[in-house]
């Protein structure tokens, strides 16, 4: 997809939030919000309340985990006219057009099943063709800016939902965030909101201590390092990188810049050492907040207490911190220590009760039953998932059956793997819900019924791996027949790697845009719909 398709989808999808936007503008009464519960979803309320609130509208959230049939009842025969949907429902398409005789706006960036009635205004970039590279926050954010163009602050709120989100993606070396997102952070930039630095791309750069960011960074790989606490402990030893100020654990951003690149020279020379493919791989983008630093000094940090507020139950907390109420600070100083206890001792019960995970031949399925939280398990799973060499899927117990959360690789992804549909499909044959995306999936299906999941799981993984291994063969041979005409391209035209390397290396969203394209986007930015 060229960047001219990608600003023509862009304006088709704002066009569609202005549409909701006059909606909105046009609602004198009070407005019932229902959201998610993660941070996409608080950070996806904190900017769509704003906005109501600069408005004079008033409005009732809840941040829930899902779409209940009694909701629907509720609101039914609630008094609003007008109930806003963030960051679910595309999956609810049945259930919410039963509110006939109700204005609806569904913000969300999941794929749709069903189609949406008459009196839904559905602001989805699915619809347009943009799978990735937008979180529902990030839609959220082209809503408040259809409401008024000096909502552009708030960009800084959708940065960090898409980075809750696990939005952060890579081409080749190039590591940060993609496609529309980069637009957004434009917004955030010119705002004086966040600044883009560059620095050692290790996740946890201001919530894990030294030794814990390296010993759970896979990507990048740390040979002799990944893995192993204790040998965390002696490399940042080695190099004289003191682990503790006073009786507090550093984290990587507690480093000097001179500690800083001491800390990656090493890295990069363990990772030659052991010859791995790509040893400077190290760096990514760095989103430092300017006027939240109060309560985090990095987008990701942010993220990472919202996602522990609604985890651990604690929705207006997170909101709050995004809302800019620092009352809520200590409380979510407290809330991220528990959150992280509770993470802590989840990972070791799986650890420690290996009896607990079934081994079958495409993917290991954790039953923790109700020693891991349903709020918590895909926390705790994705952490896990990362010194796994399958797919991995935690089952936990749920008040409304057993929750599921799936994880897998970057390269299951692309040895064909989909886990958005295998949730999907596997929960709709017990009539219940799942959804996700390729690499990330959850649903729920109800209690005693998990040894059939999983044999529903297998059967699907195998189908996955042999349509794909099918339609690699083909290709392959059909590349036979193409290759003589790229290499004419290359010879007379210019050559086409940059591109074709760019597509082929990324992670996530690929949907979206090469490097040249994000390049060139992000030169004409969001301005062009909205005014600066
Ligand atoms: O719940 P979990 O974190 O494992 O879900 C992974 C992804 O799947 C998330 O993006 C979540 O929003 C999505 N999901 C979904 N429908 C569900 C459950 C999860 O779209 N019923």
């Amino acid at each position: 997809m060229d960047s001219t398709e990608i600003v023509g989808k862009l304006s088709l999808l704002i066009k569609r939030a202005k549409l909701a936007a006059d909606l909105v503008k046009r609602q004198k009464k009070a407005i019932r919000i229902l959201a998610h519960y993660d941070a996409d979803g608080l950070t996806s309320s904190s900017i769509v309340i704003k906005a109501l609130r600069r408005e004079g509208k008033s409005f009732h959230l809840s941040n829930i985990k899902q779409i209940r049939n009694d909701y629907i009842e509720e609101l039914k025969n609630s008094k609003y006219e007008l109930i806003i949907f963030l960051d679910f429902g595309s999956g609810s398409l049945e259930k919410i057009n039963e509110l006939e005789d109700k204005d609806v706006i569904l913000i969300d960036h999941h794929q749709k099943q069903g189609e949406p009635g008459p009196r839904i205004i559905f602001v989805n970039p699915v619809d347009f063709g943009i799978g990735e590279d937008i979180s529902s926050s990030g839609v959220s954010y082209l809503f408040a800016r259809a409401l008024d163009p000096s909502n552009k602050d708030l960009s800084e709120i959708a940065i960090v939902g898409a980075i809750g989100d696990a939005q952060i993606g890579s081409i080749g070396k190039e590591w940060g965030l993609m496609g529309i997102n980069k637009e957004i952070l434009q917004d955030a930039v010119e705002t004086k909101k966040i600044k883009k630095t560059k620095g050692l791309r290790i996740w946890g750069r201001g919530t894990r201590p030294i030794h814990k960011a390296l010993e759970y960074s896979l990507d990048p790989y740390i040979p002799g390092v990944s893995g192993s606490e204790s040998k965390a402990v002696q490399f940042l030893k080695e190099i004289g990188i003191e682990l503790k100020k006073g009786a507090e654990w550093r984290t990587l951003s507690d480093l000097s810049t001179e500690e800083e690149k001491k800390l990656a020279s090493a890295i990069i020379i363990e990772r030659i050492h052991s010859k791995h493919e790509n040893p400077d791989w190290i760096f990514g983008d760095i989103y430092e907040l300017l006027d939240k630093k109060k309560v985090a000094s990095t987008a990701n940090e942010f993220a990472t207490m919202v996602n522990a507020c609604g985890k651990t139950g604690k929705n207006y907390t997170g909101i709050g911190i995004c809302v800019n109420d620092l009352q809520s600070l200590e409380e979510v100083k407290k809330i991220l220590e528990e959150y992280r206890r509770e993470l802590g001792s989840g990972i070791s019960w799986i650890y420690s009760n290996p009896e607990a995970t079934i081994k079958k031949e495409h993917a290991n399925y954790v039953l923790v039953g109700s020693k891991i939280s349903e709020h918590l398990i895909s926390n705790v799973i994705s952490i896990v998932s990362k010194n796994q060499d399958k797919v991995l899927f935690g089952l936990a117990d749920a008040d409304d059956g057993v929750k599921i959360s799936s994880r897998c690789g970057e390269e299951d992804v692309k040895k064909g793997i989909n886990l958005k549909e295998i949730m999907e499909a596997s929960t709709k044959m017990f009539g219940c819900e799942g959804g996700g995306h390729k690499g990330a999936a959850g649903g729920t299906i109800p209690k005693g019924k998990e040894a059939e999941f999983i044999s529903i799981a297998e059967g699907l993984l195998s189908s996955m791996k042999s349509v794909f291994l099918e339609d690699s063969t083909e290709k392959n041979e059909e590349e036979g027949k193409e290759s003589n005409i790229n290499n004419q391209t290359d010879k007379d035209y210019g050559s086409t790697e940059t591109t074709r390397k760019g597509t082929a290396g990324r992670t996530k969203g690929t949907e979206s845009s090469s490097s040249s394209d994000s390049k060139k986007m992000e030169r004409k930015g969001l301005v062009q719909y909205f005014g600066s």
